[in-house]
């Protein structure tokens, strides 16, 4: 019989339990920081309809054109894994009709994107984002604030990142700079990849995203854009970088820098880290003013970014999300077949005034237990054998420094009380409800 061998499918992959507290670091750092900027946060569907990508993003943008994972469901319907949240969240808000409340609609997401890309370090084909949305909003200030708070959250967890910012401009200048952009890529066509041959009439800006080495000579002599802006969207630009400035930001004005997708005017960004070789971007963002309309709401100004956080977590520390390792208050040791009964009340009741409690169900030796709660770092370890249940008094050490000493039930909770607040609030009234 042929041997079964069930593995993740290419480009995605386990997060395993020791990588989590990163994770959890993170996540919760996000939500900190952004609902300190007023963010709430949303969680649109993982599939979504195609159409929403096509119109949104842009149908000749390499997601839509080339990494979508997109299938017909049963009823005929053609559906999409989402290959980015923006779109979603814009057709939430349009859905939903947020734009009712009147002012800025600010929110955030969290969670996996799909994106049927090359394998490489650094990227996958199931990876994460938090992003945040600011919508109804057209002034420059919301960009300044948006990007500070990116590149807190980013400081916050001692990573070094540099900003990158340019201008795209908008339904105005844009159409003109690009007939010029398509004309001038004509003249080196013969000598331009295939990318760039196919990008210089779908979407001639991309160009600039091409990284073969021949083709750099020729995109170096192409026009930019900086020099093309109309007065508003040079104007626009002037004053971000000044809220820029006025928030202390450094930051690196970079003529070449566009976006992947096609919604953006104005203002794009980008945030890179040297560590992270050459997959380099942590988060990408900008202003996206036309989206909402395109998706069938009203105009509607709006200013977002997505940080990666497979990347981030490639760089942080192992210290920085060690620190966020639960560990166990106490380990409930149990020596014999009555200390079992025992042990497990006393860990349940642990657990519900609040403390994180552990017991080693199958037993085993006192010297087996105890290098289990060593490995899993609890604080401290109270041992329970047939000697003590009739006293009612228990042997408890404290692991960081062996000192050990009896207590009592009672005694124990006042003294974990004493040490730490519980991870928990007490919770006996809740659990006697759901018993009822
Ligand atoms: P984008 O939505 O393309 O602007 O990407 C924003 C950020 O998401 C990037 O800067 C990356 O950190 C992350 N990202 C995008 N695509 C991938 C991928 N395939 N694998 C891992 N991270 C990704």
């Amino acid at each position: 019989m042929e041997e079964l061998s069930l593995t993740t499918v290419a480009g995605t992959r386990d997060i395993l339990p020791e990588e989590m507290p990163c994770w959890h670091l993170i996540e919760d750092r996000a939500r900190r920081i952004f609902s300190q900027y007023g963010f709430l946060e949303i969680r649109t569907p993982l599939l979504e309809s195609t159409e929403l990508f096509a119109r949104g993003i842009g149908g000749d943008t390499d997601i839509v054109g080339k990494e979508m994972y997109t299938f017909l469901d049963q009823s005929g319907k053609s559906i999409t894994l989402r290959p980015e949240a923006t779109a979603s969240v814009v057709r939430a808000y349009v859905q939903h009709a947020m734009y009712r409340t009147g002012g800025m609609t600010k929110l955030y997401y969290l969670g996996p994107m799909f994106r049927h890309e090359k394998k490489q370090k650094g990227r996958w084909r199931q990876f994460y984002q938090v992003g945040a949305e600011v919508i109804g909003s057209g002034h420059p200030a919301v960009e300044a604030e948006v990007i500070e708070m990116v590149m807190r959250f980013v400081a916050s967890l001692g990573i070094n990142a540099g900003l990158k910012v340019n201008s795209v401009g908008d339904r105005n200048c844009r159409p003109a700079y690009l007939d010029l952009l398509r004309h001038e890529i004509s003249r080196y066509l013969p000598q331009l990849c295939p990318d760039c041959r196919r990008r210089a009439e779908t979407n001639p800006l991309r160009v600039f995203d091409c990284k073969t080495e021949s083709c750099q000579i020729h995109i170096g002599k192409l026009p930019l854009i900086a020099d093309h802006l109309c007065g508003d969207c040079a104007d626009h630009f002037r004053r971000v970088q000044g809220y820029l400035q006025d928030a202390g930001i450094s930051y690196e004005v970079v003529p070449r820098l566009v976006r992947g997708l096609d919604y953006y005017v104005r203002t794009a960004f980008e945030i890179v880290s040297g560590e992270l070789g050459s997959q380099n971007a942590l988060a990408g963002g900008g202003r996206y003013d036309g989206l909402s309309e395109v998706l069938g709401g009203p105009a509607t100004e709006a200013f977002g970014f997505a940080i990666g956080l497979d990347r981030m977590v490639m760089l942080l520390s192992q210290e920085a999300s060690s620190a966020w390792l639960t560990k166990p208050d106490v380990v409930v040791v149990h020596l014999g077949e009555a200390a079992f009964s025992r042990a497990w009340e006393v860990t349940r009741e642990l657990r519900r005034q609040g403390w994180t409690c552990f017991m080693e169900f199958s037993g085993g030796s006192l010297k087996s237990q105890m290098r289990m709660a060593n490995r899993i770092q609890a604080s401290h370890v109270l041992i329970i054998g047939e000697n003590e249940l009739s006293k009612g008094q228990y042997p408890i050490k404290r692991l960081s420094d062996s000192q050990q000493w009896e207590v009592s039930l009672d005694e124990l909770i006042s003294y974990l009380k004493s040490t730490n607040a519980p991870a928990l609030p007490g919770s006996k009234s809740v659990e006697r409800s759901l018993l009822d």
